[in-house]
């Protein structure tokens, strides 16, 4: 039986993607940075506690645990970070994965192993075309996406000499294990405290950015499609939809019946605003859907409003 790695187990793809996998019944193990798996993970999962720039030791994992399968969903995850943070940003979002896919394929010309490289909208930045494809030119404006671009030039490097390397280039995807350093986190949990009284108004930044968001759940099915595909290859994984942050807020706040007291509740700080910002993203999917009949099912609306209900679930005052 097939046996697969999670990298980045404990990150919101990372739980999402072991409880898949568990519920399929597949074999699989997981690695996180942190000394212990995440809670959420099944208790059954076996873990390693590794930093994926430690090549030699995530390789020694692979081939001591005959590992088929790679998902490479480790990283640093937020582009505000990034700009704080670069050199780590390369560190692990690029040169970690650049070692690994050396290590793994190489030196060998027979190599069966498969390797999925979680690649990003981010990479399109300010982006060429209204709706963005597998073939839409990048052009990053982050730290985070600049890494994530190399990583996956280096991704297709690979695939053209043979090897089973597949990106999925993932639009924005959230669910209630995103931190609040995230947009749709930060509102959900916000909305949530003003509607029980723990917090008195949201301070935003840019509302008139839009971006195309998915349910993470749907998301890492379709990662599970692309790495059990015949061929190796590159899939958009996006909605088709984009909603401004303002929807994103209108839409939390109707939730809890406090639609009409936006203007009272949302403030502006300017401090949130970014210097460089990507206005808006939309992810052309037809290609996933075409050739692994995958789209998401989950609307905007039902992922906002699961949020929030969590986030009045583990904030109300407990008796
Ligand atoms: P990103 O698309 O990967 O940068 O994901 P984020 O969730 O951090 O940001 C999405 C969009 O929301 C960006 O255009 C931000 O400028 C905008 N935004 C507006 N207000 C906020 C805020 O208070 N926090 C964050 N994180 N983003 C905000």
């Amino acid at each position: 039986m097939t046996k697969r790695l999670i990298l980045g187990v404990n990150g919101q793809d990372g739980i999402l993607l072991s409880r898949l996998l568990h519920s399929q019944n597949k074999r699989f193990i997981g690695v996180g940075i942190q000394d212990k798996p995440s809670v959420h993970t099944p208790k059954t999962m076996p873990y390693y506690a590794l930093d994926i720039r430690d090549t030699a030791k995530v390789i020694d994992l692979i081939e001591s645990q005959d590992v088929d399968i790679v998902y490479n969903l480790a990283g640093l995850s937020s582009v505000a970070q990034s700009f704080k943070d670069p050199q780590t940003t390369l560190e692990v979002n690029y040169e970690a994965v650049n070692s690994l896919l050396a290590e793994m394929f190489g030196n060998k010309n027979n190599s069966t192993k498969r390797f999925f490289q979680c690649s990003s909208s981010e990479m399109f930045g300010v982006a060429k075309e209204g709706l963005q494809s597998e073939s839409t030119q990048f052009n990053p404006q982050s730290p985070y996406a600049e890494a994530k671009v190399k990583s996956h030039l280096v991704s297709r490097k690979y695939r053209e000499d043979g090897f089973f390397v597949s990106c999925g280039i993932l639009f924005n995807h959230e669910s209630i294990f995103r931190p609040t350093a995230f947009v749709t986190r930060k509102v959900t949990s916000s909305v949530a405290r003003i509607k029980l009284g723990l917090q008195e108004n949201l301070i935003m930044g840019n509302l008139d950015a839009t971006r195309d968001w998915g349910a993470a759940s749907d998301y890492v099915d379709a990662i599970n499609r692309i790495v059990e595909h015949d061929l190796a290859d590159d899939f958009v994984i996006a909605t088709g939809i984009s909603h401004s942050v303002r929807d994103l807020v209108t839409f939390a706040l109707r939730t809890v019946g406090l639609e009409d007291q936006f203007n009272a509740l949302v403030h502006i700080d300017s401090n949130l605003l970014r210097k460089s910002e990507v206005k808006s993203t939309v992810g052309d999917a037809s290609k996933i859907k075409r050739e692994l009949d995958w789209s998401a099912k989950t609307s905007f609306e039902e992922l906002i409003s699961e949020m929030v209900e969590f986030d009045l679930e583990i904030n109300a005052p407990k008796n």
